[in-house]
């Protein structure tokens, strides 16, 4: 971190800062310029941050140096994370498919569209059970009736289950039931539940919240790294920009290669909740393998004109089929390896 003092600052309030640097365990180094004295603070490991310094007085700017992170970014470690939950393994050069309805509506519905997603080579099956809706009279969920659903659905398929909690309560619940804790967009930065999230031992999906900066986004996942859960796998889903016309949001696809290197973390995309329209998802879950996402999120309903949430970018069973061909056909150019659908039962005729 840079110290830049005023131009008619007094000696006596720069040395007040040495000695601030010095209380907070850190090394106070005077540089005087030709034109600026500043102080370089070295050993600041993120604890301390822009805003404490900028109060003092004879201080211009403060420019932070090192991140305002730790244990996400890859100062703390270089080498890519791989995240393995039965089986699966999120980061590296493996690319990880979760597909599945965005609610669990029925018993029924999940388990057709469970075993549709499994056929067609998806690696893990979504669903909400807890919903985080806009409008109190939309469906908000079958709540703990869906987390015993998705279980079900789970065992018959042999997919393990990524579901939503949205409040600490909930994420006791999920946490019984699920293998992958989702944290949500709307809850990104929700900090009791990512402390909270941050004791258990399963991974976290944290879904980037749609105003979120990079940055922001990367000190919610050391919310939950700092209790001691190193499990997180990040997911863009689009932010809000001034266009809401034909996109539901701003896929951010930049984020990716950006994340890739700020982060150790795996980085997955949302083209489904980025785009909210079926017709696009297939051009962007094509575009985030390209940007070297390692894994993608994709809604999935038989009976999309029927869904009780998000059925405008649903994508049927078929085009899932389809699109996973194409997935696994880019993955192999990339030189990584997809399971994606087998020959011999959905080769398309
Ligand atoms: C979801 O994945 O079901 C969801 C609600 O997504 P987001 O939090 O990104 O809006
Ligand atoms: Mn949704």
């Amino acid at each position: 971190m840079l110290i830049i003092f005023k131009k008619d600052h007094a000696e006596t309030q720069l040395q007040k800062i040495v000695a601030e640097v010095q209380r907070r365990g850190c090394q106070a180094l005077v540089v005087r310029g030709l034109f600026r004295v500043t102080i370089n603070v070295i050993g600041n490991d993120a604890r301390w941050s822009a805003d404490d310094f900028k109060k003092f007085e004879g201080v211009e700017n403060v420019v932070a140096v090192t991140r305002p992170y730790i244990l996400p970014g890859r100062d703390f470690q270089s080498e890519d994370s791989e995240i393995t939950v039965n089986g699966v393994t999120f980061g590296g050069t493996r690319l990880v498919v979760i597909a599945g309805p965005c609610a669990v509506e029925s018993e029924e519905q999940t388990l057709r569209i469970a075993l549709a997603v499994q056929r067609a080579g998806a690696d893990v099956l979504r669903g909400g059970a807890y919903k985080p809706r806009t409008s109190v009279f939309s469906f908000q969920g079958l709540a703990e009736e869906g987390l015993r659903i998705l279980k079900k659905a789970s065992e018959k398929t042999g997919l393990p289950v990524v579901t939503e909690a949205m409040d600490p309560a909930g994420l006791e619940a999920v946490n019984e039931y699920a293998d992958i804790i989702q944290i949500g967009s709307r809850n990104m930065q929700n900090f009791d539940l990512l402390r909270q999230a941050g004791k258990l031992r399963k991974p976290v999906l944290l879904k980037r919240g749609m105003s979120a900066s990079i940055d922001e986004w990367l000190q919610a996942a050391e919310y939950i790294m700092n209790g001691g859960n190193e499990k997180v796998i990040l997911c863009e889903r689009g932010i809000r920009s001034f266009d809401s016309q034909h996109t539901r949001n701003v896929l951010d696809l930049a984020a990716v290669p950006v994340l890739q290197r700020l982060s150790h973390l795996p980085v997955i995309v949302d083209p489904s909740h980025a785009t909210g329209r079926r017709e696009l998802v297939e051009s962007m879950a094509l575009a985030s393998l390209g940007a070297g996402a390692q894994g993608i999120m994709l809604d999935v309903h038989d009976e999309p004109e029927k869904a009780l949430c998000d059925g405008a970018q649903a994508l049927h069973p078929r085009a899932l089929l389809d699109l996973m061909w194409k997935l696994k056909r880019i993955a192999s150019g990339l030189g990584k390896e997809m399971s994606g659908p087998s020959a011999i039962r959905t080769q398309p005729v």
